[in-house]
């Protein structure tokens, strides 16, 4: 028997007959895209003005790698706006604040229908994996109407699925008590709390949580982290990727678990060389960039999203044609260069620390330099906060391939420490920090 997909009800998106084909999916997309070009180059004041968005219809969908990118910071600037409908159109507006600068925030703008078609595929999205009469612990933050919570919460009841909200932000301590308390059959939220209460939960003496799914989202998941979920909860993970510029829907796990299917009745997917911007060949790594098909009030056209990620056109031995992307390796321009070749970047340390069962969090700082110097903050439950514990963390980053080079040749060391927290807060956004070294020698 073939696996439950998103194919019937993407096709019925698309009005399109099932089973789903490529040929047929790529035809649609380039209507919508044309539909999309043309109403963002007559009502966006910001596409209006970049003459190269003003050509005629494409005739075929590579033909869209010829035209310019719309990046971040284009949104930050938001001069000329990309606003395409009036403000009154409008049902929600999310601000996203620029990070570490006093420069202006970045507003998205969205439809009730861009909500709605959000909400439609979070029901379906979890229909994979949910069923009618199941309980969920939903532990995203957006408990606001419009927010990812409150979305998810709305599509899960259309399934027959009785969702919790977290109290929102929560310590592991608490998020542990909390789905103690649920006792949900799904579990969703951010890959790092949910690993930080689960490790908490295995060391407080108190009864084990169960969960038979779990999925995954807001941050990068390491495999470390989705094996650790399932031996402590028992649960089969489900990863999805999205963003606020995707409308937070992007693309879903099967239960094959070999990519996330993209949403391609919304979305447009390309993935391209972060330095050049040319396309990346099929199937190699790079930065993923997004043409919304259709979205009315903010279109987005080739937005560089920073995430980097492989995109897989084969179909999937689920059964699904909706092309998939996977190999998630963090964001563009976020590691930090080693002398010894390559970066050290967070998802290796994810990757590589939360393989330990004593880590439940951690912060990082790289100091360029040579050597560069890497400074872990380690968060422990009470009573793995020993030495072995901190050997164990070098032990682990030996076995990474770039970091451990880094290490056997002196261009990196390492400092680790316990934190004073279970975990560092679930509203901050987790990165690797890069610093300039002191520069001592000049100063002493
Ligand atoms: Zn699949």
């Amino acid at each position: 028997m073939s696996a439950m997909t998103l194919d019937p009800w993407m096709a019925a998106q698309m009005g399109l007959a099932a089973p789903l084909t490529r040929e047929a999916i790529t035809a649609w997309q380039l209507a919508r895209l044309n539909e999309t070009i043309a109403h963002a180059r007559a009502a966006s004041p910001f596409y209006r003005a970049r003459r190269e968005w003003t050509e005629g219809p494409l005739a075929r969908i590579e033909e869209l790698a010829r035209l310019p990118f719309t990046t971040a910071a284009d949104l930050f600037a938001n001069d000329p706006p990309l606003l395409a409908l009036s403000q009154g159109a409008i049902a929600r507006v999310v601000t996203l604040e620029t990070s570490g600068t006093s420069g202006p925030p970045k507003r998205l703008h969205f439809t009730a229908d861009d909500l709605e078609s959000t909400v439609d595929f979070f029901h379906h999205g979890m229909a994979l994996f949910a069923r009618p009469g199941d309980r969920a612990a939903i532990a995203f933050p957006g408990r606001h109407p419009g927010g990812v919570a409150a979305g998810l919460a709305v599509a899960l009841r259309r399934l027959g699925v009785a969702p919790a909200v977290a109290p929102s932000p929560l310590d592991p301590v608490a998020l542990a008590a909390w789905l103690r308390d649920e006792r949900p059959d799904v579990v969703a939220g951010p890959p790092v709390p949910l690993l930080a209460a689960a490790r908490v939960a295995a060391n407080d003496g108190g009864a084990p949580i169960r969960a038979r799914a779990v999925l995954l989202s807001s941050d990068h998941v390491a495999e470390s982290v989705a094996r650790a979920l399932t031996a402590a909860w028992g649960a089969e993970v489900f990863r999805h990727w999205g963003m606020t510029e995707t409308g937070y829907g992007g693309a879903v796990d099967c239960a094959r678990h070999c990519g996330c299917h993209l949403r391609e009745d919304e979305l447009l997917v390309e993935v391209v060389d972060s330095a050049s911007g040319a396309p990346a060949p099929a199937g190699a790594l790079g930065e993923v960039v997004i043409s919304t098909l259709r979205r009315r009030g903010a279109p987005l056209l080739r937005y560089r999203t920073g995430d980097l990620a492989r995109l897989i056109e084969a179909p999937c031995a689920c059964g699904s044609a909706l092309k998939r992307i996977d190999g998630f390796a963090g964001r563009v321009g976020a590691g930090a260069p080693l002398a010894s070749g390559g970066e050290l970047t967070l998802p290796q340390l994810d990757e590589a620390l939360f393989a330990l069962e004593a880590v439940s969090d951690f912060a990082a700082v790289v100091e360029v330099g040579a050597p560069a110097t890497l400074r872990l903050s380690i968060a422990a439950p009470a009573p793995l906060r020993v030495a072995a514990t901190l050997e164990a963390v070098r032990a682990r980053l030996v076995e990474d391939p770039v970091v451990g080079a880094a290490l056997r040749v002196g261009a990196l060391r390492v400092e680790a420490a316990f934190a004073d927290a279970l975990a560092f807060s679930p509203r901050a956004k987790r990165q690797l920090a890069i610093r300039e070294a002191a520069r001592c020698a000049q100063r002493c």
